[in-house]
């Protein structure tokens, strides 16, 4: 597995660590072996449009119920991990532990994934999902804003941080049954502005995609101001 490689001997001596999922000392890697276990990687069979994997007789990606029914409106979406194990705990704390630091993985994890999915669709500029005014406030920062930043650096795209505001104060989307998370995050998004954004192919960065009600939300006003393509990449999806 890709974490794996993340083993750092330095000058032919292994020093212990922390993993930094479970903090217990661990020989020379970021991750210790057990959490590693626990990451689950998606992989094929998944829908080709929306990322999620499923079981298939056939072992064939294919397209899913749900984009049959044109449920999401984005090009594709797709995430690094299953939203479970030590993926989950590791994303708690990068959203509300202050551990930004955990930046570095996941986008080294997410730009594996672009040049796996996506580095062959033109894409021209990068989003981050907004957080509210009071959000950004209390929590003192974006976690896909950090995300974002680190992309946009090492694949030379631009990042565009202002375009997409969430003006309306939602309850997390985490509390909410699947119903509700549809209505919750209704109306709670708007592009600032249009001229920028004219005829390109952007790229929405989100931590998880849970039923894909924000980045849907998302899209739905970015296509409303005539972005035609938008494509979805985020660090783990609920399955
Ligand atoms: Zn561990
Ligand atoms: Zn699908």
């Amino acid at each position: 597995m890709s974490i794996l490689n993340k083993l750092k001997p330095v000058s032919g001596i292994f020093f212990p660590s922390a993993c930094i999922v479970c903090g217990k000392a661990t020989a020379n890697a970021e991750i210790c072996p057990q959490c590693v276990h626990e990451f689950n990687v998606i992989k094929a069979p998944f829908c080709i449009k929306c990322g999620k994997p499923f079981t298939s007789d056939t072992g064939i990606s294919h397209i899913c119920y749900d984009c049959i029914k044109d449920k999401n409106k984005f090009v594709m979406s797709r995430a690094a991990f299953e939203y479970n194990g030590a993926a989950a705990k590791l994303i708690q704390r990068f959203k509300f532990g202050d551990r930004v630091n955990l930046s570095s993985f996941f986008s080294d994890e997410l730009i594996k994934l672009y040049k796996t999915h996506f580095s062959a669709e033109g894409i021209n500029a990068i989003l981050p999902v907004p957080l509210s005014i009071r959000r950004l406030k209390h929590r003192s920062y974006n976690q896909t804003q950090l995300l974002a930043a680190v992309l946009s650096k090492k694949l030379s795209l631009p990042i565009y941080s202002q375009v997409l505001e969430k003006v309306k104060e939602t309850p997390p989307q985490s509390r909410l049954s699947a119903e509700k998370r549809h209505e919750n995050v209704k109306d709670a998004y708007r592009v600032t502005d249009r001229v920028s954004l004219k005829g390109k192919r952007v790229l929405l960065i989100d931590d998880v995609i849970t039923t894909g009600a924000t980045v849907n939300a998302c899209t739905g006003v970015l296509r409303h101001a005539g972005i035609k393509q938008v494509y979805v990449m985020a660090i783990a999806m609920r399955v």
